[in-house]
């Protein structure tokens, strides 16, 4: 039997998944696991069902599940690690299988180990959006259902899923290291993740600057399809910089800057807006945890490592604004610009518009706000928007909340119909397709969606 992870034993516990009474799998994505190098008929074999859903091991791994800790809305928790979920497998492109909703593990405290079916989809769906956005994330292999109930809001259909990760360290394991092994356990994490993610990268201040500029830019690709993660604890922050943990996440529909779904969130730590900051005060944890490796004396450290958070917002700005004037067909960037994307993004809100649909009219050449129209045409200045630019920035489809809920609701009862054809749009969402304006359309006031859960 082989580890599933490839991190030293420090990191995890070795523990199986625990087993289910009547597995079926509900969503399966045959274009990952052609990608990954799985055959064919990889999901019609036994073999893979009971792999995927825990019931048995994966190929010859031997399962573990990861130990991190984490600031869960600002505060420290010491001790997560997968409390629910089991690494099964380091596949030979060297990215991990990870089921989630597997079982109890060593981690689970008061937790039932269990997800229900319904969050599983929606991760499904949303990194499917992401992935087809062109947005790093984490992917989906697979949604099992239980043929158990879990308890929840009310009793619900079990799920468990598949996620490929390039890998499953977040902020929170170099916290876990920092706090509970020292700095030879920082070392040895950071030798791993330089490696494996950012190979480029040939010092733990490089590293740092490395995961500071690929979560910058991440961030503001989020926010430039309006989409607000959630629950950013430090936990749920890859070094990587894939997205990971899609929860109570959302893509809005009606333009707010504090916009906020998630139903644990109730300060609204985590609102659209606040994303770079929270990424930043995320980042600072890492390069606290990172000091010893950044110099033997404290004080250097800490310099090196302010150097280097402080480049954290000009990397987020420039990507945030040269993202936002592609959504408007600008090739070209102006000193004023960002005052420019505030004052857009200030009528957007005050005329309460819809954030997707109102980028795509414009790419249709649609005036929608005679306001907005104004201030975008004294900025073109006489000259027309790059149309192209914008078709490829612009999507059309997004895994909107409403109908995200519609294909869960549905797919708990058995039918896929919506789930399937969301997906399919969602993979390619720049792209108009024949019979899927339902898909396209902001919800009407009684199918609003306002919360979403975890
Ligand atoms: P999240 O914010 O959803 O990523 O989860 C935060 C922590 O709670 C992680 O350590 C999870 O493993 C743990 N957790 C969440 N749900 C459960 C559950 N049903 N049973 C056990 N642990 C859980
Ligand atoms: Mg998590």
């Amino acid at each position: 039997m082989i580890i599933a992870s490839p991190l030293p034993e420090t990191f995890w516990i070795k523990a199986n998944p625990v087993p289910v009474k009547a597995p079926q799998f509900v969503a399966v994505n045959s274009a990952l696991a052609e990608r990954l190098d799985f055959k064919g008929d990889f999901f019609s074999k036994p073999e893979a069902l009971a792999g995927l859903s825990g019931n048995a091991p994966f190929e010859n791994f031997e399962s573990v599940s990861l130990a991190y800790s984490g600031h869960q809305f600002g505060h420290w928790n010491p001790l997560m690690g997968d409390g629910r979920a089991h690494l099964i497998a380091t596949l030979s492109n060297g990215s991990e299988l990870h089921l989630k909703g597997s079982g109890a593990t060593p981690f689970s405290k008061n937790g039932d180990g269990r997800a229900a079916l319904g969050p599983m989809l929606r991760e499904y769906i949303i990194s499917e959006a992401f992935a087809g956005l062109g947005i790093a994330t984490t992917r989906t292999l697979s949604v099992v259902s239980t043929g158990e109930l879990v308890c929840r809001r009310r009793k619900e259909p079990g799920g468990v899923a598949a996620r490929i990760a390039k890998s499953h360290v977040r902020v929170g394991t170099f916290q876990y290291a920092a706090a509970h092994l020292g700095p030879t356990g920082v070392q040895s994490l950071y030798e791993h993740e330089r490696a494996r993610c950012h190979p480029a990268a040939t010092s733990p201040q490089q590293f740092l600057s490395a995961v500071i500029t690929a979560q910058a830019k991440l961030i503001a690709q989020w926010m430039c399809v309006g989409f607000i993660h959630g629950v950013m604890n430090t936990d749920n922050m890859t070094t990587s910089g894939e997205t990971i943990d899609f929860g109570p996440c959302a893509f809005m529909d009606q333009f707010h800057p504090q916009k906020v779904f998630s139903s644990i969130d109730e300060r609204g730590r985590y609102a659209w807006d606040k994303q770079p900051t929270i990424a930043h005060w995320n980042l600072t944890r890492l390069a606290e945890s990172l000091l010893p490796l950044l110099s033997g004396n404290q004080d250097e450290a800490i310099k090196i490592a302010q150097i280097e958070l402080d480049k954290f917002a000009p990397q987020f700005e420039n990507a945030f604004e040269v993202g936002m004037l592609k959504k408007f067909g600008l090739t070209e960037r102006r000193h004023d610009d960002g005052k420019f994307i505030a004052d857009m993004l200030r009528t957007l809100m005050e005329e309460e518009l819809d954030f997707t649909l109102f980028f795509r009219n414009i790419t249709n050449g649609e005036v929608v706000s005679a306001a907005a129209h104004e201030i975008w045409k004294t900025r073109l200045n006489g000259r027309e928007p790059d149309f192209i630019l914008m078709k490829a920035n612009n999507p059309i489809y997004i895994a909107r909340n409403h109908q995200v809920e519609a294909a869960l609701n549905e797919a708990e009862k058995g039918n896929l119909t919506r789930l399937n054809h969301l997906c399919a749009l969602l993979k390619t969402p720049f792209t108009e397709q024949p019979n899927s304006s339902l898909f396209e359309a902001p919800p009407m006031p009684e199918e609003e969606v306002t919360q979403t859960f975890c």
